[in-house]
């Protein structure tokens, strides 16, 4: 029987970085994977993919609406070849899962495919066309999660879908409805809302991305609403039914009153669940808590003291670069030294466009703290790099405290506020103040010129360019 040092069940952001951190840190490791290619739901069906395919439709949709006004005439007709569009979409996601089998090897890490079954705290059987028993003194679960469905709702994967399926249609659909107008819903919602559906979003909150900060919901709803999505919030939906083609769902509006939708296709996207199914975590001594996460206390270690648990099937966000922090501070604790993670600097993207992002804290939550705080925001129109590109919509807000002018939360909607957001991240790891940011030479014409202008505006509301 093969022994190792750590043994990770799951090979997603979590479970692979874990191991490449394992790996450098001298840990003899081994990782298991259930499905045939390694990086989990963020390569195979998730970050990667999604991403893929927002780009080709943001593509398509330059070519239809700005091509002309740029002055770029294309003779004949623009059309969507969604199955080139799909293929490529999947030869990035074999590009990227391939180049983790190369991290593997280069890192000498042990690859097991089957699904990872505790035997005890100390052994795990792989079951795959054979069984095979490994031993690890140390075990990482980074299983990861998989979509939640509401109880009512039979996924056929056919017409009533997940973002699993979205991600690889055959045809474009008439009428996507989505279920959820949280980031999987608007991300692909907009995917195929370019490409020519009509896309109708019902969300049960009183807004869509409800756990961002207010500003960035209504900005993206009135942004979403000018590109013709129909947004539907405070609907409860009570059934969903498929009758051949045609999906029908009825909701309840704020009134109580009965509002039937009738599409396509119908998205499910409310959220994803932890995944632990065939792990038989308890013959490990492993806890599970009542919302089906594995429990950890703070240093990501489970019930079992040799055992920790990382990434989605554990609490906290959702988010691929959270679960890669865990990979590294378990393979650290594991090493002996004493890592931290600040859970409150861990950025929130939404990859429409214009792309929304979000660190720190939001305007609700300062409130319901009892923080006094100034706010400092800066439309994106106000920028030159803006008009130039035609990217006019959203703002940056920054949220500073009153008194020490310390930056606590940095909200955006605007073109490239995903990546944008990395300034932000690490002036607040560094407890910069507005005033730090507003002194800071920013390149002209940038977008991140906007983040200067709303720190001016945070610090003596002294911006320059309104
Ligand atoms: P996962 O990536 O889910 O990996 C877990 C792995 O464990 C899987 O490969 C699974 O097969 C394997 N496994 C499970 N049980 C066993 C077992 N018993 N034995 C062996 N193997 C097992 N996050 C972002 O940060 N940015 C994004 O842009 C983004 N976009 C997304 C788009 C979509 C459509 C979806 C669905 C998700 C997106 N996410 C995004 C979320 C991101 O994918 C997850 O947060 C991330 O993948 C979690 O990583 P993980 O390692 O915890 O688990
Ligand atoms: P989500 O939590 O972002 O959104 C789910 C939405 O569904 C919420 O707005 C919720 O209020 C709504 N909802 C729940 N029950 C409902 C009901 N009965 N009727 C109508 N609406 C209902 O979840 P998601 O969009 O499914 O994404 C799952 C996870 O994947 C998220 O945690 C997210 O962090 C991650 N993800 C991240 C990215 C990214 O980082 N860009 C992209 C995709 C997915």
């Amino acid at each position: 029987m093969n022994s190792y040092d750590v043994a990770i069940i799951g090979s997603g952001p979590g479970g692979y970085v874990a191991a490449i951190r394992c790996a450098q840190l001298g840990l003899k490791t081994a990782i298991i994977e259930k499905y045939t290619t390694l990086g989990g739901t963020c390569l195979n069906v998730g970050c990667i993919p999604s991403k893929a395919l927002l780009d080709s439709s943001h593509h398509y949709e330059d070519a239809i609406k700005h091509f002309e006004e740029h002055g770029i005439d294309i003779p004949g007709e623009i059309k969507v070849n969604l199955k080139q569009m799909i293929a490529r979409k999947q030869s990035v996601v074999d590009t990227t899962t391939g180049g983790i089998d190369f991290l593997m090897k280069k890192n000498n890490i042990d690859v097991y495919q089957g699904l990872g079954s505790f035997k005890d705290a100390t052994h795990i059987i792989i079951k795959g066309d054979k069984d095979t028993e490994i031993e690890a003194k140390n075990i990482i679960i980074a299983t990861g999660s998989k979509p939640s469905n509401l109880p009512f709702i039979t996924l056929d994967k056919e017409r009533v879908i997940t973002s699993t399926e979205a991600l690889k249609l055959k045809e474009i659909p008439k009428h996507m409805i989505v279920i959820g107008g949280g980031v999987i819903g608007l991300e692909l919602g907009q995917v195929y809302k370019r490409l020519g559906a009509e896309v109708t979003v019902i969300e049960y909150m009183d807004r869509i991305i409800p756990t961002m900060d207010a500003g960035l919901s209504k900005e993206l709803n009135k942004v979403l609403k000018k590109q013709k999505f129909k947004i539907n919030t405070s609907h409860k939906v009570k059934s969903v039914e498929r009758i051949g083609d045609e999906v029908i769902v009825k909701a309840d509006n704020k009134k109580g009153e009965e509002i039937e939708f009738k599409g396509d296709y119908c998205l499910v996207s409310v959220g994803r669940r932890p995944y632990t199914d065939g792990l038989n975590a308890e013959a490990a001594g492993v806890k599970l808590n009542e919302r089906g996460q594995i429990d950890v206390n703070e240093h990501l270690q489970t019930s079992a003291k040799n055992i920790y648990a990382i990434g989605d099937v554990i609490k906290g966000a959702m988010l691929a670069h959270k679960a890669e922090e865990e990979g590294v501070f378990v393979a650290e604790t594991i090493a002996g030294q004493k890592p931290h993670i600040n859970y409150n600097l861990i950025p929130g993207v939404v990859y429409t466009w214009p792309e929304v992002a979000s660190v720190g804290q939001t305007e609700e939550q300062l409130t319901e703290a009892g923080v006094e705080y100034k706010v400092g925001q800066f439309p994106m129109r106000a920028l030159g790099r803006s008009r130039a590109s035609m990217d006019l919509d959203g703002f940056v807000k920054i949220l500073a405290d009153k008194t020490t002018d310390e930056i606590l939360g940095f909200h955006m909607v605007g073109a490239r506020a995903a990546d944008l957001i990395a300034e932000a991240v690490v002036a607040m790891e560094f407890r910069a103040s507005a005033e730090d940011i507003s002194r800071m030479s920013h390149a002209h014409p940038t977008f991140a010129e906007a983040i200067k202008e709303a720190a001016l505006a945070a610090t003596e509301n002294r911006a320059l360019h309104v």
